[in-house]
């Protein structure tokens, strides 16, 4: 069976993190930024463990300097997003690479990349959200900032506020007044746990940050009870198993948790996080989840049902995108 062409709903991604390889080694030519060292022989991008993955994920953000790098960065990524059919996506940006944390400055690149998801949805038919996320190796004052350019920046565009990085940095409890400030002003909240933390990194993250979403949250696996707590609740988990095997994060696919967590009642989406640095698509996951549990078209429709409720946008637009869900008559 062919999955690309299945309509997709696709909630955990980041924005850099997506970019390109030949986008970003494009930038840097136009730039005399020599970052070489971050690809492989076949112009990929290169790594060895997670700590390193972080830093060329870095290294790959310094070529990102202008809002218009941005807008073309959100083109680029689109465009390889609705190639495998995914209708609605989600994507966490940072003030910290936009504008070092200044709101003027941050309120310039929103624009670009708005602007792009504006032509984006009219040229290619996928529609953009944005999650303003915190980075938590950068430390609770840094996520504070974040908090802030988010909450002053809510709208038809950006709608939630999350947290990624580096998740053995502190506990969840220490960015608690950052989720505090988003919740406030009205924007949806994720964060990223369980990826690296295990179960007792997940039940803080819903207990302190008060999260209707999980990035990862696979980490549950290892506790009966918090899967159930995470079923009852209906919190969703973000799942990104290609980015779980490469990392390292689970020993391979026939190990990935996703289908024990289905079966236990836990809501999971799929979604690709970082796709270019891990040799992934959208396509890539369906067939693998295919070719690993024997899951099926149906199979995919519910998941894609499951992430469109938990989508971080407006009822008007839910009910838009759910339109594209329905299968097509042949
Ligand atoms: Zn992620």
């Amino acid at each position: 069976m062919n999955f690309r062409d299945i309509p997709k709903v696709e909630l955990h991604t980041h924005l850099e993190g997506s970019a390109p390889p030949a986008f970003i080694a494009g930038l840097a030519r136009e730039k005399n930024i020599d970052i070489s060292g971050i690809f492989d022989a076949q112009g990929g991008y290169a790594f060895r463990d997670f700590d390193h993955f972080l830093q060329v994920y870095e290294a790959a953000c310094t070529t990102l300097q202008s809002p218009e790098d941005f807008r073309r960065l959100t083109l680029a990524v689109l465009e390889e997003t609705a190639a495998h059919g995914v209708v609605y996506m989600e994507t966490f940006v940072s003030p910290d690479f936009c504008g070092g944390g200044d709101v003027a400055a941050w309120r310039d690149y929103l624009a670009a990349m708005q602007d792009a998801a504006d032509e984006a949805e009219r040229t290619m038919g996928i529609t953009l959200r944005g999650i303003v996320t915190g980075i938590r190796h950068f430390g609770p004052d840094q996520c504070k900032i974040a908090a802030a350019c988010a909450a002053e920046t809510k709208g038809d565009f950006i709608t939630g506020f999350g947290m990624a990085g580096g998740e053995m940095v502190g506990r969840p409890g220490d960015y608690a007044y950052s989720f505090d400030m988003a919740r406030e002003a009205g924007l949806q909240l994720t964060a990223h746990a369980g990826e690296w933390g295990g179960p007792s990194m997940v039940a803080e993250t819903i207990r302190d940050l008060k999260v209707a979403r999980i990035g990862h949250g696979i980490g549950a696996i290892d506790d009966p009870k918090l899967m159930a707590e995470i079923a009852d609740k209906g919190i969703v988990l973000e799942v990104c198993p290609g980015s779980n095997v490469v990392l390292k994060a689970v020993s391979g696919w026939d190990a990935h948790p996703i289908a024990k967590l289905r079966d236990a009642g836990v809501p999971v989406t799929v979604s690709t996080d970082d796709p270019p640095f891990f040799h992934t698509t959208m396509t890539d996951e369906y067939d693998m989840l295919a070719k690993t549990f024997g899951w099926g078209a149906d199979d995919f429709r519910a998941l894609n049902k499951i992430a469109l409720d938990a989508a971080f946008c407006d009822d008007e637009t839910r009910a838009r995108v759910a339109k594209r869900l329905e299968p097509k008559d042949e």
